[in-house]
């Protein structure tokens, strides 16, 4: 049994009652049995708040695994990066990813009748920092995953100013859409076994192992966790888990909400001087419901082929709030108002008259209700070795794609360094558990390190963290 005297000072807590992982989890918290039932939705918010806090930390004693098999839960590039990082360092995995049509969470593509309408829906581009991530671009590059966006991209403010960026540092997409980059990570992984589309429900540590399982059907045993998504899931699925330490970090974590509309047009967008807009992606200035809007059909294919033009339009986070529903459940009346407030939008950022777009082949709005953190703990990742479970994702260093690659692979190289010590002082494998956060600057949909001359320094200082 780990001495818990020497674990309460490291994690600077105060202490709390430690549980055997031999013991049954639903043993673990007599009193929920009892409690009674909540009669308003503030009354079960805050019983679910104190269940996050209060319940009882899981500890393993058995003795680690010299072959540990890891589930990552979470098919986004920090978990897929995680799995492949830890096969390089010879350590087995599971991903469990909700993804109905691929992998990728957040490096989504939208793909329409058989490839005539693609749309990048979340993640549209981005730019390179630290060494590890170019270096993997690089590899990215030569497969042929991963191109260099050279259509031009800037600012545009309301009324159709637009200002180009320069073309240096560099800008990247995946050359056949987010989600094609992270479906082919791990084709050639011999170790990493993907399972989707997959939401794991619930996690219990019994004897030695954690269980887990999908509305009650099991899903296998692992020797340690990692967390890789956030948000709601995370939180409800962590509320019970007996990794308090962990629930707590994630609870500390902010998510914007972001609108996505996609549109395809039977023309080109014209510009208020010129038959057709100057630019293949532009950050929006001025227009209370856009912040980015990218012409998918140049940037993806490069040329375009006579079809409809596709663009994705997604909104500020002010206005993401401000009309936040239930993603899974927008009612017609909130898509309709929405999906004609941004068209406005757009004419307006344009400068182009009420009524003057061309004419719509195919629109599709989506709600991102946990697009991008507000806030961050600045540190790659978190590993709470006693309870042998870990958490990566973008929110740990930053928003952006390079944030969630360096924390996925931070904490493949932690957890593989954990399995190879003796375990016989864990304590010194706690990362992250008690760290302050701090509110993230960047651009609505993340970070660009680079893109202006103002972004440089305190990117450059948040990948120096990285290390
Ligand atoms: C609208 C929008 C625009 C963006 N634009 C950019 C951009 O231009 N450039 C950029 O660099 N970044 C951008 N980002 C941010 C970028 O997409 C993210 O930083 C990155 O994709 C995060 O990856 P992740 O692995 O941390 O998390 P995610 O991509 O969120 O992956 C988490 C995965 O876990 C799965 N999951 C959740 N719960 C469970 C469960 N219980 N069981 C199994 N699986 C589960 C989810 O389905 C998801 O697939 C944007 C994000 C949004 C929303």
């Amino acid at each position: 049994m780990v001495n818990t005297s020497k674990l309460f000072p490291l994690f600077g807590l105060c202490p709390f009652p430690t549980q055997s992982s031999t013991m049954n989890a639903q043993t673990r918290n007599p009193r929920s049995k009892t409690r009674k039932k909540p009669s308003s939705y503030g009354a079960s918010r805050r019983s679910a708040l104190k269940k996050t806090f209060t319940q009882e930390q899981v500890t393993f004693t058995a003795p680690l695994s010299p072959d540990p098999l890891v589930v990552i839960i979470g098919g986004g590039i920090s978990g897929l990066l995680c799995a492949s990082f830890l096969e390089q360092r010879g350590v087995r995995s599971t991903v469990f990813d909700t993804g109905v049509h691929g992998l990728g969470g957040r490096l989504g593509t939208r793909v329409v009748d058989r490839n005539s309408l693609v749309f990048d829906h979340a993640a549209q581009f981005f730019t390179v920092n630290d060494s590890r991530f170019a270096e993997l671009v690089h590899d990215w590059i030569d497969k042929g995953l991963v191109s260099e966006w050279k259509g031009p991209i800037g600012e545009l403010q309301s009324g159709g100013n637009f200002v180009p960026f320069p073309s240096s540092p560099p800008r990247y997409i995946a050359t056949h859409g987010m989600r094609s980059l992270a479906d082919s990570l791990l084709a050639q992984a011999r170790m990493v076994n993907v399972v989707r589309p997959c939401w794991v429900s619930k996690l219990e540590p019994f004897n030695g192992m954690w269980h887990l399982s999908e509305n009650g059907k099991p899903c296998g045993q692992f020797d340690a966790i990692v967390i890789a998504h956030n948000g709601k899931c995370a939180n409800r699925l962590l509320m019970t888990s007996g990794l308090p330490l962990i629930a707590k970090q994630m609870k500390r974590l902010e998510l914007s909400s972001i609108w996505a509309l996609l549109a395809a047009f039977e023309d080109p967008l014209p510009f208020w001087d010129a038959t057709e807009v100057p630019f293949e992606g532009a950050f929006v200035r001025g227009v209370d419901s856009l912040s980015w809007m990218a012409n998918n059909t140049k940037k993806l294919q490069n040329s375009h082929n006579g079809g409809p033009h596709c663009w994705t339009f997604l909104s500020t986070a002010a206005y993401g709030k401000q009309n936040k529903v239930p993603q899974e459940n927008i009612p017609a009346a909130t898509s309709s108002r929405v999906t004609a407030e941004m068209l406005e939008s757009v004419e307006a950022a344009l400068g182009l008259s009420k009524g003057s777009l061309p004419k719509l082949s195919y629109t599709r709005l989506q709600l991102w209700g946990a697009a991008l953190p507000t806030n961050t703990p600045r540190i790659p990742c978190i590993f709470d070795p006693f309870g042998r479970a870990g958490i990566c994702g973008d929110w740990l260093l930053g928003s952006n794609i390079e944030s969630a690659v360096l924390s996925g692979i931070a904490l493949a190289n932690h957890i593989a360094d954990y399995f190879q010590s003796t375990g016989a002082d864990p304590a010194e494998f706690a990362v992250g558990l008690n760290q302050e956060f701090q509110p993230l600057e960047g651009h609505d949909i993340g970070q660009f390190p680079g893109l202006r001359s103002d972004d440089k320094i305190d990117e450059a200082q948040l990948y120096e963290l990285a290390k």
